[in-house]
């Protein structure tokens, strides 16, 4: 399979290419030429277990990789999930499931896909022959650091360089990453918010200056964000095992629709599900879950994105996104994949901040997608209430996507059975989800944490347990000035 880009200037590529590559040269992100069917494999895949679910589903899109080896590969990343399951589905209600993709490595939905990367692009550099040492350079406000640390550490060939805003992550995602083990590994705190770190990581990738005394010590920069194709198509997989399990377990039928209801920032988990309905999933509609941060939800209901707005902080922070960059993927296969009109789209988007679907577009949209958003009050109130009802403790992302899934019963009176992807461990926002359960509020994260499991009987995950113990390896705070001056020391280092 070959991959093409959304602004369609660059010719064809293979597979390996669009993994080492991450963004296409005309700045557009990779989508596959077209999308394999997997219909016919859906009854085999009742049987199977996790592992070997995603290698059927990404090895239909990967097929220059090793089949055996990718197998392989999947389950050793798999077994870093607790009980080897990294999506467990819960029944709340007749109807009603949660997936929960928060039993990795660092209690976020992102370790399914960051524990699987490392091997995609390692592999994926042997395939088109570079010989260069991998620098993966991240900025990150708080889970996708940690994620990609625990999925790159001691890797052969990778090192991996982390940038936090030195304000602007919670206490225990902080404690996570300053601890953070491995030979390969570097976290710094910077100077300044989200943006700065950003801002940072971004220039570095652009400066040539740099990227030259790289190579003098046969380094290559790459990233592990959301836009990277190698990110987001392990995620597809879980789309089908919760399927297969509403099967298994009798509470559908092979062939009944069912709706996702997903917590939403750069758009690339609810994407994924979108892909798993072009593959031929049985997929009613994506319910698009936003927080106050709620452009998506005004795109699907007026077809116009328009990032113009007021930026909030809140309790769903991986959420907090402005520019959705894998809408951009969407926009292609809404337009027919037409790379002229996506083109001029997202220039329209970085001039104005704006840019409008065509009403055909729209409604097309609407046959699939849905669009909703709770604010912070009704998130909190949520996590109250579906704990009083279910005795089901939610995250605040969670949280978020399960009252707008509540909304879109409502409103759609849909018969469809629901799964709600949970994408964080509670004890991830351990202030939150106490407050809201009991009123409490509690400073310091570890009694908070006991606090939390005294009020709700839910077992704190040992990776929050051990992080008391575990030296903080990783204390210094830079300067934006300073981050050139350190990726060039670690590439020397390794
Ligand atoms: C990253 C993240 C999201 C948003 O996922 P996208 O793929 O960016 O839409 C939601 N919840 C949590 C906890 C996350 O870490």
């Amino acid at each position: 399979m070959k991959f093409v880009s959304t602004r369609g200037v660059s010719v064809a590529q293979s597979a390996a290419h669009a993994i080492v590559k991450g963004l296409a040269d005309d700045g557009g992100l990779f989508v596959p030429e077209r999308f394999p069917s997997l219909k016919e494999s859906l009854n085999d895949m009742l049987n199977m277990p996790y592992p070997k679910i995603a290698s059927l589903v990404i090895h239909s899109f990967l097929e220059e990789y090793d089949y055996d080896e990718m197998l392989n590969e999947c389950e050793k990343a798999y077994s870093l999930f607790d009980d080897g399951e990294p999506a467990p589905v819960v029944k709340l209600d007749d109807g009603l499931f949660v997936t929960e993709l928060f039993h990795g490595p660092t209690l976020a939905f992102k370790d399914v896909a960051l524990t699987f990367l490392s091997y995609l692009l390692r592999r994926g550099s042997d395939i088109t022959g570079m010989k260069d040492k991998i620098m993966i350079l991240v900025a990150t406000s708080g889970d996708t650091g940690k994620a990609a640390l625990e999925g790159f550490k001691d890797k052969e060939g990778i090192s991996i360089m982390v940038f936090y805003p030195s304000e602007g992550v919670s206490d225990m995602q902080k404690l996570q990453m300053q601890t953070q083990e491995g030979k390969n590994v570097k976290v710094y705190g910077v100077k300044g918010n989200f943006d700065d770190c950003q801002n940072t990581v971004k220039e570095i990738f652009n400066s040539k200056s740099v990227c030259q005394s790289l190579k003098e010590c046969n380094t290559v920069l790459s990233s592990a964000n959301s836009m990277s194709f190698g990110r987001l198509v392990p995620q597809i997989s879980y789309y089908f095992s919760s399927y297969c399990d509403l099967v298994n377990s009798g509470d559908i039928k092979m062939g009944d629709l069912v709706d996702f209801v997903v917590p939403t920032g750069n758009f690339g988990d609810i994407l994924a599900g979108y892909y798993a309905k072009q593959m031929g999933l049985p997929v009613g509609r994506l319910v698009c879950a936003s927080n106050c941060n709620n452009v998506l939800t005004e795109f699907f209901q007026s077809g116009t994105y328009d990032k113009n707005r007021e930026f909030f902080k809140t309790n769903s922070p991986s959420m907090d996104i402005l520019i959705s960059s894998n809408l951009e993927r969407l926009l292609f296969e809404l337009s027919n994949r037409d790379a002229k009109l996506t083109a001029e789209r997202m220039a329209s988007l970085k001039a104005t901040g704006k840019y409008s679907l065509t009403d055909l577009e729209l409604k097309q949209a609407e046959k699939d997608f849905f669009g909703g958003y709770a604010d912070e009050e009704e998130c909190l109130e949520t996590i109250t209430n579906v704990f009083d009802d279910f005795g089901y403790v939610s995250d605040p992302h969670t949280a978020v996507a399960l009252k707008v899934c509540f909304d879109y019963k409502e409103f759609s009176k849909t018969s469809n059975p629901t799964v709600v992807l949970s994408t964080a461990s509670p004890y991830k926002f351990t202030q939150s989800v106490l407050k809201a359960v009991s009123g409490k509020t509690v400073k310091d994260p570890f009694v908070c944490a006991q606090k939390l499991l005294e009020e709700t009987a839910l077992p704190i995950p040992n990776q929050i347990l051990s992080l008391k113990e575990k030296e903080r390896r990783f204390t210094e705070t830079i300067s934006k000035e300073q981050a050139v001056d350190v990726v060039l020391q670690f590439a020397k280092e390794n």
